[in-house]
């Protein structure tokens, strides 16, 4: 294929997670609304998708057509269901020999380009993409080196094998794709990436489910008084992700302005993930402690348009992360016009913009400061909403997609290293040493 050339077909490899699971809840998050959205566009575009994912119940079938253009295989690799992310690696063989498979069947060269997420699909896809000879584009979503910089407590450091295997993928991959340029940076300086394989694309959000509207009527609709000051976060519960910042400023809030007792709701929205999951009645504890339980609200894993609901309802949304490679969340809420107060780490600062607060670090002192100019201030709170709101339009998934295609298009106008497929000579071995 020439320079600028375009896949035909893209094989989208997502070993862990599907993109059809309901995100926000265990390993289900960015990275599924992310490969289900880019796969959509890139349909839409005339490349077709398949997505490789672990079968991970005994309903799912072999192949979900999602749109023209995208299926879903799922590929057997273990038993379905009780092994975590940690057990994975242990199943790249199986799951490597489940997608050989599928291309056996197909038309020779059906493959034109294997991109992965994540660094265990990434270790599928080097394989998939030197059998097929095709251009390995890979996308880490998160780093074990950044994580273990930034790590909350109660978080175990990522091990030293899935360091070792994400620098084997970053060095396999003919192009790495980074959500930011500070993304890249971490690519270069903590993986030895070349620059020149490293492109920035930034991820995007969908506008039209994400859009404003009355924050009366959702209030309405969920379940929230009129009259709430209502504190968001929404996510996986995790260290990683910080809610127990949210529930401990929300307390200081109240201690330095009592009056809020009564409207203050702080809704936390996502379900157990990960470390999270060892003490899911952690945060409901330590709302107790702090004299907050009754104004905390849980409320499980939603759809994408319940959840943009919850946006406008919202007055704020915080996303206090330890550590976070873009934060889709931060985005969703201001297409909706609902400011945000960020944690000022990883890809947030670009996520949040001009239009909403960053903290640097998570103390509750600040964390309640950041959070009180913006309650006790609605005309703040109006200009910031106004320019989250164009602050979102900048993202579209269609742009990513797009993006997305100039890289695919530049990584297969690069001869492919093609050393493997040329039968090694075995000469030099004996070959009459059986008496
Ligand atoms: N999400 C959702 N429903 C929920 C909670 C979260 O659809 O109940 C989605 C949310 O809209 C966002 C994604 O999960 O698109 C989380 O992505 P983010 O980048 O914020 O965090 P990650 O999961 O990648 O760490």
């Amino acid at each position: 294929m020439s320079a600028g050339a375009r896949p035909a077909r893209v094989a989208m490899v997502s070993v862990h997670t599907s993109p059809l699971a309901q995100p926000g809840v265990g390993d289900a998050g960015g990275m599924n609304v992310y490969v289900l959205e880019v796969s959509r566009h890139l349909a839409r575009m005339g490349t077709a998708v398949d997505v490789f994912t672990r079968t991970t119940t005994a309903s799912q079938p072999e192949v979900v057509e999602v749109e023209p253009g995208v299926v879903v295989r799922y590929v057997p690799a273990g038993p379905y269901e009780g092994l975590s992310k940690e057990d994975l690696p242990g199943q790249l063989c199986a799951f490597a020999a489940g997608m050989m498979r599928v291309a056996a069947h197909a038309p020779p060269g059906y493959y034109d380009l294997v991109h992965s997420h994540y660094w265990l699909s990434g270790q599928v896809g080097w394989l998939a993409a030197d059998r097929w000879a095709v251009p390995l584009v890979h996308t880490m979503h998160t780093m074990a080196r950044v994580k273990n910089l930034h790590l909350a407590d109660g978080d175990e450091p990522e091990p030293r094998g899935r360091e070792i295997g994400e620098a084997q993928v970053v060095e396999a991959a003919d192009r790495l794709v980074a959500n930011t340029a500070r993304e890249a940076s971490e690519l270069v300086d903590l993986y030895d990436a070349d620059p020149a394989r490293v492109a920035v694309v930034e991820p995007g959000v969908d506008l039209t489910t994400f859009a404003p509207g009355s924050q009366a009527a959702a209030r309405a609709l969920l379940g929230v008084p009129a009259d709430a000051v209502l504190l968001l976060f929404v996510g996986r519960i995790q260290p990683l992700k910080g809610p127990d910042v949210l529930v401990r400023a929300a307390a200081e809030l109240v201690r330095r302005h009592p009056g809020l007792r009564d409207r203050l709701v702080v809704g936390v929205l996502g379900g157990a993930s990960g470390s999270g999951a060892r003490t899911p009645m952690g945060l409901d504890d330590l709302a107790a402690r702090l004299g907050i339980a009754e104004n905390v609200r849980f409320v499980p894993p939603v759809d994408r348009p319940t959840l943009a609901q919850w946006y406008r309802a919202a007055d704020v949304l915080a996303v206090p992360s330890h550590s976070e490679s873009f934060g889709l969340v931060a985005v969703e809420a201001q297409a909706c016009g609902t400011p945000v107060v960020a944690a000022d780490v990883g890809g947030l600062p670009i996520a949040v913009g001009e239009a909403g607060l960053l903290v640097d670090g998570h103390d509750t002192a600040d964390w309640a400061t950041a959070l009180g100019r913006l309650v006790l201030d609605p005309a703040l709170r109006g200009t910031l909403a106004r320019r989250a709101v164009e602050h979102a339009q900048g993202y579209g998934w269609a742009h990513t997609a797009q993006r997305l295609l100039d890289v695919y298009g530049e990584a297969l106008s690069r001869p492919k290293d093609v050393s493997i497929h040329e039968a090694p000579r075995l000469t030099g071995i004996p070959t009459a040493v059986i008496p």
